[in-house]
């Protein structure tokens, strides 16, 4: 039987970070399937290195260069470029079965499971839950379907700009037709649910397989003081303060020693401040007027003064 793989992407080296703390997760807790990773060309040697050595298969993907079906379908769609390589994954036809991880996904338990499940399986989107989200979804590589996904792509574009319109257009019946390609949402657990329905969060959090830091702001946008064990930056308005701290231990503790001995003399950032010294982390104070456009942006502080025993305390001197 063909092998089966787990596969990501990675089109820049902040990126491929995320794909080396992915790899190493999902590595750590013991997959037994292969591990491939789709870089772009703009990916630095080093960042190569790394991922050679967590990887099985580390694969160029150039959709520009690549001078056929795909290289067309650009040159019509310029705006769908990181679509168009995440599309490429179909033509992994070495392959038997895969499951498509984002490079911003962390997983927290074993997941070879969802190697029983079908082509197009995928989890709700807390957006729209009629779509899928395509950080997570498990698929067949198939250069038949690769052609029919790219001529969709030309021809109708994406409704959201990028591979997650194009795939939920594709795979349109995903929401009705059969309940057993709806994975549960734990295999692609995104931080926004902590916003939108709290309560469920502190339910159900516990039993999360895949962490999805979904959003403009991913992990390697903060720092992180590895003495004092903690993540610098805007933390409470992002994802949960404990999967992103989980992230940033796995990425100090293993990816970042890689990545300095690839580096060797010349300078890097890490992201890590050893020199941050005992200084506490930026708290930013902000206004009532700040604080009301934040919550209503969905950017409360939740572990802070937004946090929940806050709130409760609030209420119960308001009920009083
Ligand atoms: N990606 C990439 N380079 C980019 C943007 C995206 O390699 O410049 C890949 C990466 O695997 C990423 C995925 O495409 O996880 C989807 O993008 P992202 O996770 O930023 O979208 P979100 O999940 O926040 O909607
Ligand atoms: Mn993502």
């Amino acid at each position: 039987m063909a092998e089966q793989a787990f596969v990501t992407l990675a089109t820049n080296d902040s990126y491929a970070r995320g794909a080396m703390v992915l790899g190493k997760s999902l590595r750590n807790h013991k997959t037994s399937k292969k591990l491939v990773v789709l870089i772009g060309p703009h990916v630095s040697d080093q960042s190569r290195a790394v991922l050679h050595k967590i990887y099985d298969d580390v694969r160029l993907v150039d959709v520009l260069d690549s001078g056929d079906t795909a290289h067309l379908a650009m040159m019509k769609r310029p705006d769908l470029g990181v679509t168009f390589t995440k599309l490429h994954c179909w033509t992994l036809t070495h392959y038997s079965k895969c499951v498509f991880m984002d490079a911003d996904t962390l997983v927290v338990s074993n997941i070879d499971e969802l190697f029983d499940r079908e082509e197009l399986s995928a989890a709700p989107d807390p957006g729209w839950p009629d779509c899928f989200n395509s950080g997570v979804f498990v698929f067949i590589p198939s250069n038949e379907t690769y052609g029919r996904l790219l001529q969709f792509c030309t021809e109708h574009g994406s409704f959201d700009g990028g591979d997650q319109g194009v795939l939920n257009g594709f795979f349109s019946d995903w929401a009705t037709a059969d309940i057993t390609k709806h994975l549960p949402f734990i295999y692609n657990m995104s931080s926004i649910a902590i916003y939108t329905y709290l309560p469920a969060f502190k339910q159900y959090g516990a039993n999360a397989k895949v962490v999805h830091f979904l959003g403009a702001t991913k992990p390697w946008s903060y720092t992180y003081d590895p003495r004092q064990r903690r993540v610098r930056g805007d933390v409470a308005a992002a994802a949960h303060p404990g999967f992103l701290l989980e992230w940033w231990t796995l990425y100090s503790g293993e990816v970042v020693p890689m990545l300095m001995r690839e580096y060797g003399d010349q300078p890097f950032c890490s992201g890590c401040e050893e020199d941050a010294g005992e200084s506490e982390p930026v708290q930013t104070l902000m206004s009532s007027a700040e604080r009301k456009q934040r919550w209503e942006q969905g950017q409360a502080d939740y572990m802070g003064i937004d946090s929940f025993d806050n709130i409760q305390k609030k209420l119960d001197v308001f009920l009083k």
